[in-house]
């Protein structure tokens, strides 16, 4: 653990690097429980860091494009910042637009969260804990919240989320690094090819806000099934794809949660033979090409991360499912515990 800064409010923030014995880093920070580096081989066994981010404590208070951070208490959008749970009507920031993003104003990515070294057998791992409280972002509810971070001996991180909560609220968690797997100062990600396990994706409105369809990726440029290089159609001119400017949708995975952690996305970056296998519990994926990076974030080193500079695949339930009761549940009532498990599984070819 490391010193990494302090917030303008006086709390001091940490930085803990987990290793495994085959010599990959995970660094993590305790604000935001943002993944900051993540130090993995390519085929000739040289490491490069292969997320986004900031060398800095003030890179992520400032940041606006949710680098490396834990997402919460609702993951991706909800329509006009509304929804009703049990006859009540909830109103949430619009920070995006009309709609409510990530969270709110002040999201998850912005919380302080209490870490605790949680090193076992499976390998070196961080726990962070964080207790949102009843009607914080406008959220019903005390959410208390656990994030386990875990550096396994087979070159895999693996999240593990669980909540539970006081009051009947709605609940959205992922991660949402960066990936780019040329490393610092390489190419972007539009040469890397991509595999997603599925064969719908919810087609969404000009705010990026589900119509509720599950389309057929078939005959579509959303179709990645076999794997596919994510630059070949990204400029087709395809309605989806420019309502986003890009990929920025998400992949239906499986009606329900999963019990067990299924394959759900694999990138591969031909020139360092990088792999990255995400597999997860959660019922949906987000994929997202960086469409809105634009070169005004100074990342590490001093980069300024350019359109498409690095790709999300954030595991999750469905964008506004709150207001669409045919999308799977994300209600968390007193009594349930919510869990889910991502992992990101690393290699090279
Ligand atoms: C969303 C994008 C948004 C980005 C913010 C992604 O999860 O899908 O629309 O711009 O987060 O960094």
């Amino acid at each position: 653990m490391q010193p990494f800064g302090t917030t303008p409010d006086g709390t001091s923030i940490s930085l803990y690097t987990l290793a495994n014995r085959n010599g990959m880093e995970l660094a993590i920070t305790n604000y935001g429980g943002a993944v900051v580096s993540l130090k993995v081989p390519d085929r000739k066994g040289t490491f490069a860091d292969v997320v986004l981010g900031y060398d800095s404590l003030q890179g992520y208070i400032d940041d606006t494009s949710y680098f490396g951070a834990l997402i919460g208490r609702y993951g991706n959008r909800i329509a006009h910042g509304k929804f009703t749970l049990d006859g009540v009507t909830y109103t949430l920031a619009k920070n995006n637009g009309e709609n409510s993003l990530h969270g709110g104003a002040k999201g998850f990515n912005k919380a302080v969260w209490t870490a605790k070294d949680i090193s076992a057998s499976a390998g070196p791992a961080l726990q962070l804990e964080y207790l949102s409280k009843d009607g914080e972002e406008g959220y019903p509810g005390n959410l208390s919240v656990r994030v386990t971070y875990t550096l396994t001996a087979q070159n895999e991180v693996r999240l593990e989320y669980s909540a539970t909560t006081d009051k009947d609220t709605v609940l959205n968690l992922t991660n949402h690094s960066y990936f780019n797997l040329a490393g610092p100062g390489g190419a972007d990600i539009l040469g890397d090819e991509l595999m997603l396990k599925t064969d719908r994706f919810t087609p969404v409105d000009a705010g990026l806000i589900p119509t509720g369809e599950l389309r057929d990726v078939a005959g579509t440029p959303f179709d990645f099934r076999t794997p596919t290089v994510i630059g070949s159609r990204i400029n087709q001119n395809d309605e989806q794809l420019k309502l986003a400017r890009g990929y920025d949708h998400n992949w239906a995975l499986s009606a329900e949660p999963r019990k067990e952690p299924a394959l759900a996305a694999r990138l591969h970056d031909p020139i360092s033979g990088r792999v990255l296998e995400v597999w997860t519990t959660e019922p949906g994926i987000q994929f997202y090409t960086g469409n809105f990076l634009d070169g005004t974030a100074r990342g590490k080193g001093g980069q300024l991360y350019q359109q498409h500079a690095g790709l999300c695949l954030e595991t999750q339930h469905f964008p506004d499912s709150p207001n669409h009761p045919a999308f799977p549940s994300t209600v968390l009532k007193p009594g349930q515990h919510f869990h889910s498990i991502t992992i990101w599984k690393f290699s090279a070819r």
